[in-house]
């Protein structure tokens, strides 16, 4: 049984400046593709499975099956919630064996922000598990690309603070980057992200790294961003997949093939993504 990136495994690879790939996982194919893409590398990964999806298939089913693929995989495998707003919700998922969770409070105030992160890292703590929070605020969709431009970004003396007043694990940081695919580059300030770093003594987390070229992706690694969240670009190739599978297929009814066709290629994808940033 290898379920979890535990906080101590997070603390190694940022120590040794070395980063786990977060994936977003609305089903089964995807949550199959992960842990593939770890055992095809021999790196931990994290399957972020969150509110968006549970709005679209039964949340408990979706958790159980995220479990069952992380227990049967060879590699640690997280089991994450990404971007939630909502203590309740953090505390189901923490009940269900989460290994980490995210507190989602960059839409308020500083103190506010600090308050509902404080609660979630309490709230974390008799489960072992380990809490990210976002401080600034990244722009975008999680879930669909918008063509959003940057958000706000993060202040270093502020980013300071917050750590040491929420007692959280992992911040993840706003210097440019945006939730899914842009009109314009995206243009990552490592200037900003090496002053956080020099700063804070947690390990940082780089939302929306889809489209990112790999060379920056590279250098925020060695800055100090030891996880690093991939969606956009994951949402594209599994569609792409099984658009190009059902283009070809005379029959116009083969869905086992499409699937099949879709888990290959995001494995695929996913294993290249680590082989270039995180192994
Ligand atoms: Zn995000």
């Amino acid at each position: 049984m290898t379920l979890g990136v535990e906080r101590e495994l997070l603390r190694a690879l940022h120590a040794t400046r070395r980063a786990v790939l977060a994936a977003v996982a609305y089903d089964l194919v995807t949550l199959e593709a992960i842990a593939a893409a770890g055992e095809a590398t021999g790196c931990p990964v994290i399957a972020q499975v969150g509110s968006s999806a549970f709005g679209l298939v039964h949340g408990p089913g979706l958790i159980a099956a995220a479990r069952a693929v992380a227990v049967g995989a060879a590699v640690p495998v997280g089991l994450h919630l990404d971007h939630s707003r909502d203590l309740d919700e953090i505390r189901r998922c923490l009940d269900a064996g989460y290994t980490s969770v995210m507190i989602d409070g960059s839409r308020l105030s500083l103190g506010a922000n600090t308050e509902l992160t404080a609660r979630a890292v309490e709230a974390a703590r008799p489960y072992g598990a380990w809490v990210e929070a976002e401080l600034g605020h990244l722009s975008g969709d999680e879930d669909r690309s918008t063509g959003a431009g940057a958000g706000e970004p993060t202040d270093p003396d502020e980013a300071a603070r917050f750590v040491a007043d929420t007692g959280i694990d992992a911040l993840a940081v706003c210097i440019g980057n945006v939730h899914g695919r842009t009109t314009r580059p995206v243009a990552l300030d490592l200037g900003r992200l090496e002053r956080i770093a020099a700063v804070t003594p947690v390990p940082l987390v780089l939302h929306g790294a889809s489209g990112v070229p790999n060379e920056v992706i590279s250098a925020a690694v060695a800055l100090g961003v030891a996880k690093l969240n991939v969606n956009a670009d994951l949402r594209a190739a599994h569609l792409g997949a099984m658009a190009a599978h059902a283009a070809a297929d005379s029959t116009c009814d083969d869905l086992p093939g499409a699937l099949s066709a879709a888990r290959r290629v995001l494995t695929a994808h996913l294993t290249s993504l680590i082989q270039a940033f995180t192994a």
